[in-house]
């Protein structure tokens, strides 16, 4: 019916391209729970460069990352802060509270970004009637935020207000190179300010596969005790770990071209007088948009996207989310728009 399906739902959709599944067929390989993968040892002294860290782990997903880097940090009848649109307090199912007894507190955000005074004077007191608050956890760039990327200077005054008062610092970056070629502020300076830094190979640098958490050697060394427990010891795990690497070197420079592309889509829509893009600007390689003017829901529209060859996911009753990646061009983009176009046209 259409020559190509548009996936705009994720940049998790894109496929091993040909180089990277070649990269994969000839991975050195071994059993990594016994230590012994040399693609793997090598991803994880990579990755633990890359973001100016002693070591790291190479984990299943990005959601087993952050839930390793809380349990360094926190154990039962501990409290985390985070905002309260992250990643980690509503897409994980709480596996940090149903796995490990720690509990949440939010603070609510503009598009993802605390402003540092919001979290003075959270820092409960010492008593035996409350939670011993330990961890604040910040995501860049920021995904319900509309993939917004975090002030430098709003992190740094925030994991220094954690600091200065006792508190670990973890950052979901699952997104953070996107970050990094949007701002050219390189992956170690961003780190720097955290106790421990997750990334995902399986977004924008479009590997099937796979996440790493990096810190200090000690704790990471115990990083492997809870990868085990939650069963994400992985044998000869060097074939996907091939894909990150061959990620990190061809796939990172290119996310800007997924930024120029979210861009275009961004333009194009703002041309739609019934759509509405939310949010204030286009940081990184997502946006959202409205569908109230159309006087239909998300679903229903949606429905004629998916019609029409085009898919894109519903956030919201009338909210939509798209996202651009390895595997949408300048060009898809354009199909896009005039799906979009026609799609309105239907509606009514
Ligand atoms: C995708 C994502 C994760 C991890 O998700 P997995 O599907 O478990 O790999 C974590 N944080 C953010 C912000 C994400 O977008």
């Amino acid at each position: 019916m259409f020559e190509k399906y548009l996936d705009f739902r994720s940049d998790t959709v894109t496929r091993p391209t040909p180089a990277m599944r070649a990269a994969m067929a000839a991975a050195e390989v071994g059993d990594d729970v016994l230590g012994d993968d040399p693609t793997v040892n090598r991803l994880q002294r990579r990755v633990a460069e890359l973001l100016g860290k002693e070591a790291a782990l190479y984990v299943p997903s990005g959601t087993m990352s952050n839930l390793i880097g809380v349990r360094l940090h926190c154990r039962g009848g501990d409290e985390l802060i985070c905002e309260s649109g992250c990643h980690i307090y509503n897409y994980e199912q709480a596996g940090y509270a149903q796995l490990s007894g720690v509990a949440a507190r939010t603070v609510e955000g503009k598009y993802g970004v605390m402003r540092p005074e919001q979290l003075h004077g959270l820092i409960r007191p010492d008593n035996t009637h409350l939670v011993r608050t330990r961890l604040v956890c910040l995501e860049n760039t920021h995904n319900r935020g509309g993939g917004r990327i975090q002030p430098y200077d709003v992190v740094e005054a925030i994991c220094r207000w954690a600091r200065e008062n006792g508190l670990r610092t973890h950052l979901d970056g699952a997104r953070l190179l996107n970050a990094v070629v949007a701002t050219g502020i390189d992956a170690a300076s961003w780190s720097q300010h955290f106790d421990t830094v997750s990334i995902c190979f399986s977004k924008g640098l479009g590997a099937p596969v796979g996440s790493a958490l990096a810190g200090p050697r000690e704790w990471i060394d115990q990083g492997v005790r809870h990868r085990k427990v939650l069963g994400g010891g992985m044998r000869q795990s060097g074939v996907l770990a091939a894909a990150a690497l061959y990620a990190l070197d061809h796939h990172v420079d290119r996310l800007a071209e997924d930024h120029g592309n979210a861009r275009r889509l961004a333009a194009g829509i703002e041309r739609i007088e019934e759509l509405e893009l939310a949010g204030d600007a286009i940081d990184t390689n997502m946006l959202f948009f409205r569908v109230d003017r159309l006087g239909t829901t998300a679903d229903a529209f949606l429905a004629k996207l998916q019609q029409r060859g085009l898919g894109m996911l519903s956030t919201a009753p009338t909210t939509i989310r798209a996202v651009t990646h390895l595997d949408v061009t300048a060009d898809d983009v354009d199909r896009a728009v005039a799906i979009l176009e026609d799609a309105v046209l239907s509606v009514g």
